[in-house]
């Protein structure tokens, strides 16, 4: 069982560097998470491009509008149904799920497979690219180990002029409240502000058993992720949800995800239109963990897919369903 709290210290240790203004980057040149990119990696290996799709792979899940819509709305571009994006990995996570693409030696802050960056490097390695996406995408591993990462970038992308044109898009795995301990008001303040961010907060399970049976932290952990996503809301951030739905458990399955939704409401009561599950598949690098109780709880997820969908039926109207979802009302201004 990782020690979430523990762990977390010790890889932001790994992985900020306060007084250069740097964070620890991964590099894919040496790594077997290159074998599953369409596009060899950029950047000198820091760098990659990943192709946000919108399109359904299975007639059991739905599509994927993240991070297309918020973009397209933000900066005026056509409908489309994929977006490209320049990704920068911080090299540290402090949970291991099992379905996670990265492999997990890209996660530990190793320096055999990373290096230090300024968020003035990897925008002039952006403005080196031949052809620049609209959206740089900061993934990890968990961005939130190094929450500066994000307002370094966005006075970087200022300074550059760029702040208009391009989109800042981030992950977080609400394992901590580190965006609290480590910025201060007036960073967060300034990072609110920044109208062309978003962040998107990924629940992992629809109950304390499936979140610990994904990510190998304590079950206790799976209301705290609720905690830190209202934290974020508070302060008017604009965000969105993903949610992963395998578990080692179908029983209950539906009271679970019905209670599920229902916190995610205590938050917000459009918050379930702003939360896209992930149908969890099975890439190179993770087809050497599974297990049967993965190829079980791979089964689940589709069960716990149409009580979801039973659920939103049952909360919204067809005109809520329908919406856009960077139309959907949630954001709360102080
Ligand atoms: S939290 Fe995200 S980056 Fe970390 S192991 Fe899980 S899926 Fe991978």
């Amino acid at each position: 069982m990782i020690n979430t709290s523990v762990i977390s210290e010790e890889l932001r240790l790994k992985s900020v560097d306060l007084i250069n203004q740097r964070v620890l980057i991964t590099n894919f040149n040496n790594s077997t998470q290159k074998n599953d990119f369409t596009l060899p990696p950029n950047c000198e290996g820091y760098g990659r491009i990943r192709h946000f799709k919108r399109g359904i792979t299975n007639e059991k899940w739905i599509a994927n509008p993240l991070p297309i819509d918020p973009v397209s709305k933000a900066l005026s571009l056509d409908s489309a149904d994929l977006i490209k994006a320049q990704v920068f990995q911080l090299a540290s996570c402090n949970w291991r799920c099992w379905y996670c693409f990265v492999p997990y030696n890209l996660l530990s802050a190793n320096p055999q497979y990373a290096g230090w960056l300024s968020a003035e490097e990897m925008i002039d390695f952006y403005m080196n690219l031949e052809e620049r996406p609209k959206v740089i995408d900061l993934t990890g591993g968990q961005p939130d180990l190094a929450p500066e990462w994000v307002l370094w970038l966005i006075k970087e992308l200022e300074i550059r002029n760029l702040a208009d044109e391009v989109y800042l898009w981030s992950d977080d795995n609400l394992s901590n409240d580190y965006f609290f301990r480590y910025l201060t008001e007036a960073d967060r303040d300034y990072i609110s502000k920044y109208k062309n961010y978003s962040r998107v907060c990924c629940f992992k399970g629809f109950n304390e058993e499936s979140f610990e049976f994904n990510t190998s932290a304590s079950r206790d952990l799976f209301k705290s992720q609720f905690y830190h996503f209202e934290r974020l809301f508070s302060i008017g951030l604009d965000l969105y949800c993903y949610t992963t739905f395998t578990s080692p458990n179908v029983k209950g399955i539906g009271r679970d995800i019905a209670f599920f939704m229902d916190e995610l409401q205590k938050i917000h009561e459009n918050l379930p239109l702003r939360t896209i599950p992930l149908e969890v598949q099975i890439f190179s690098t993770v087809s050497p963990r599974i297990k049967s109780i993965h190829e079980e709880a791979i089964k689940v997820q589709y069960t716990a897919m149409e009580k979801w969908r039973e659920e939103l039926q049952r909360r919204f109207s067809s005109t809520m369903l329908e919406k856009n979802i960077a139309d959907v009302p949630m954001r709360r201004i102080n």
